[in-house]
């Protein structure tokens, strides 16, 4: 055993004293806790995993397509048929995961003597990849209600000048939509502010009521819309986030990402995945009936709820919320803590796993949580 610890190491000072990125995971009956699809992949796809997996196995002497050529085809043709909006493989960039494509961002629009905003409570990483690549973070303002207060986000961005504006529709973890108008309005904001990057981080919009934000793209060379296929393809173990955006953005993020950084088995599966998307794809409806359910269930059990758009549903209040999320826990349902007072975060699972949070938040009520 070693007895060195980090802060025996020349760390660089802004990581000093921080923690990483941790929802605990653990070994838990009912995990509800980050969001995944709660759906194992379909045993014909597994199939075709292992195929296309075999298949590229044959070749891993060599480095794979270093520019994912097939997969972003495949990938911008989903997101043609499913935005009604065409899109070109020109325009789609993918990366180890949506993380990596923000870091990926952040590396080529932030970075030392750079600011991003995003609108808080919202996803963490945004913050913490800031950090990593050495970005100042502004934590911009929400309302009480946790929808984005449109005035108070335009002086945040007329006073700050980011040169990046995350917008997280749905938002994480409050499953909050920002309505077209908004997402408009800030992106005048930033340009006019300096001109920013805008990247609306889509990690959840398959869930959401509403429509993609892609067709905006259009005459935007600076809005980025992110994705993933860690939530509603239920893939999350795949670790495939991508990006849709002008081709001069696709250019831009090249000049730092690391050659070959897709690796062949992870493009073999993508596209094995890809080839089923409507099976996949095919819980989406079942997921949002039971974040229905949740919200329903949740408010006749007497909780606060905020609307959601998302496979997960805010619910409060509690004057000491890490106390009930380990009540919950005691009672074999791991639900997450994402430090946004008085408040806890449920993902749908299936309606068994819904069925178990829901008959533990309800004998809470009992005691009076
Ligand atoms: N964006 C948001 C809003 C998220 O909630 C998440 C995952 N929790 C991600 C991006 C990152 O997902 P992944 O890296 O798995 O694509």
């Amino acid at each position: 055993m070693s007895d060195v610890t980090i802060d025996d190491l020349p760390v660089r000072d802004e990581l000093r004293g921080k923690s990483p990125y941790g929802a605990p995971q653990l070994d838990v009956p009912v995990r509800l806790n980050t969001n995944e699809n709660p759906y194992p992949l379909p045993e014909a796809l597994v199939e075709r995993i292992t195929e296309r997996v075999r298949e590229a196995a044959r070749h891993l002497n060599r480095y794979p397509d270093r520019d994912a050529v097939e997969l972003r085809t495949r990938l911008a043709e989903y997101l043609t048929r499913t935005a009604g909006h065409p899109v070109g493989v020109e325009r789609v960039w993918a990366a180890n995961g949506s993380n990596e494509v923000i870091q990926q961002l952040l590396q080529t629009f932030g970075g030392p003597g750079r600011t991003a905003i995003g609108f808080e409570p919202s996803y963490s990483m945004h913050a913490l990849i800031a950090r990593a690549t050495n970005t100042g973070w502004i934590p911009g303002p929400r309302d009480e209600d946790f929808t984005i207060d449109l005035a108070a986000a335009e002086r945040a961005i007329a006073e700050h000048r980011p040169d990046v504006v995350f917008i997280t529709t749905p938002n994480n973890p409050t499953g909050t939509a920002v309505p077209r108008e908004t997402v408009l309005a800030l992106y005048e904001a930033a340009q006019a502010a300096r001109p920013s990057m805008v990247v609306v981080d889509e990690a959840y919009v398959e869930f959401s009521h509403g429509d993609s934000l892609l067709p905006l793209l259009e005459g935007r060379p600076h809005l980025v819309v992110s994705r993933t296929m860690s939530k509603a393809f239920g893939a999350a173990g795949l670790r495939l986030g991508y990006l849709a955006a002008d081709p001069a953005v696709v250019d831009a993020v090249q000049l730092v990402r690391l050659p070959y950084h897709l690796s062949a088995v992870t493009q073999a599966t993508a596209l094995a995945a890809l080839e089923h998307t409507d099976t996949l794809l095919g819980y989406v409806e079942q997921l949002k009936a039971e974040r229905d359910r949740l919200v329903a269930e949740l408010r006749g059990a007497g909780y606060q709820v905020t609307e959601s758009d998302a496979n997960f549903v805010q619910f409060g209040r509690f004057e000491d919320a890490h106390a009930v999320w380990r009540r919950i826990l005691d009672r074999g349902v791991l639900v997450r803590d994402n430090g946004v007072p008085g408040w806890l975060r449920v993902t749908a699972g299936t309606p068994a796993e819904n069925d178990a949070f829901l008959d533990a938040v309800r004998e809470l009520k009992k005691e009076r949580y």
